[in-house]
């Protein structure tokens, strides 16, 4: 099976298999035939590295990734498709399929068990439902792996991408910049997918660093509860939102963000990685 990038093989084998779309799953697969090889070859797939992939539908994806890859691990918790993927992934045998939801695999288990000796990496068309909490999830778990190349809605990866210090920043553009790089790749329109979403998406890669890019003195919870905080209410002051929840006395921060050179008066979304990093190193000493 290599044609599922056509609408009407596509269509054959929904009727074939008595299958409809779940809007609340995510689905809509991508029938455009340059996107998923130019997203295996982006996320650096070759013969030394295992891929996990996460919602791998049809398996249109997962075709172009087991064909550069050692080893494709696909998780897909919708139970009607291990059936249809068992047909379109008949002529490989290096790629596992597992029907689960991925917010509840032991993926640290995973890795050991399936990719000994593999670097890994993980790809995916994420479902728009659940884009943050994945990523999120893959991110602080410190799982043993290179990058994350993935689809999201455009706006979702605009934020993510959108450095500390800039307009479009939010609280997980800087949590997600604290374990990663992240970068945008390539946008994508929503007609190259069936059925055809309300919004575009972009591809991108977030780099997963050996590093954190700012010393912290305090507990890494800390600093996330202190970013939220700031961004809990976007056209408020940081000194009024870190006020509203946090529960410190508004003197300690107004004092606090003196002590940093913050202007009592900045927003979270002016505030850099490295102000954010020395506001709780003062704030939980
Ligand atoms: N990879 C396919 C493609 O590009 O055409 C399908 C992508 S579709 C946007 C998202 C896929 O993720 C669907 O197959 C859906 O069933 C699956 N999915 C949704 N929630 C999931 C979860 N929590 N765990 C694993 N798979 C999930």
């Amino acid at each position: 099976m290599n044609n599922l990038s056509d609408i009407h093989t596509v269509k054959r084998l929904l009727s074939r298999h008595g299958f409809q779309f779940s809007k609340a799953l995510g689905q809509n697969f991508l029938i455009d035939p340059e996107i998923c090889p130019q997203m295996a070859e982006a996320s650096g797939a070759d013969q030394t590295k295992g891929i996990i992939e996460i919602g791998p539908g049809f398996g249109v994806l997962t075709r172009e990734l087991a064909k550069r890859a050692c080893k494709v691990v696909a998780i897909e918790i919708d139970k009607r498709l291990p059936a249809v993927l068992a047909e379109t992934l008949a002529d490989f045998n290096h790629i596992k399929v597992i029907q689960a939801d991925v917010m509840e695999v032991n993926l640290h288990q995973l890795i050991k068990n399936e990719f000994s000796g593999l670097e890994v990496l993980v790809c995916a068309n994420l479902p728009y439902y659940i884009t943050s909490p994945v990523i999120m999830r893959l991110l602080e778990e410190r799982l043993p792996v290179e990058s994350l190349t993935v689809m999201v809605q455009k706006e979702a990866a605009v934020r993510i991408c959108a450095h500390p210090g800039t307009r479009a920043c939010g609280a997980v553009s800087v949590a997600v910049q604290y374990y990663s790089n992240p970068q945008i790749l390539f946008d994508v329109s929503r007609d190259c997918f069936f059925p055809v979403p309300k919004v575009d998406s972009a591809v991108m890669r977030l780099d997963i660093r050996r590093e954190p890019p700012v010393e912290l003195q305090t507990d890494e919870k800390q600093f996330f509860q202190l970013v939220r905080a700031a961004f809990g209410q976007r056209r408020k002051t940081v000194l009024n939102s870190l006020y509203a929840g946090l529960s410190k006395p508004k003197d300690e921060i107004a004092c606090t963000l003196q002590q940093a050179n913050i202007p009592t008066t900045a927003r979270a979304e002016q505030l850099t990685m490295e102000q954010f990093s020395t506001l709780c190193n003062l704030l939980f000493r």
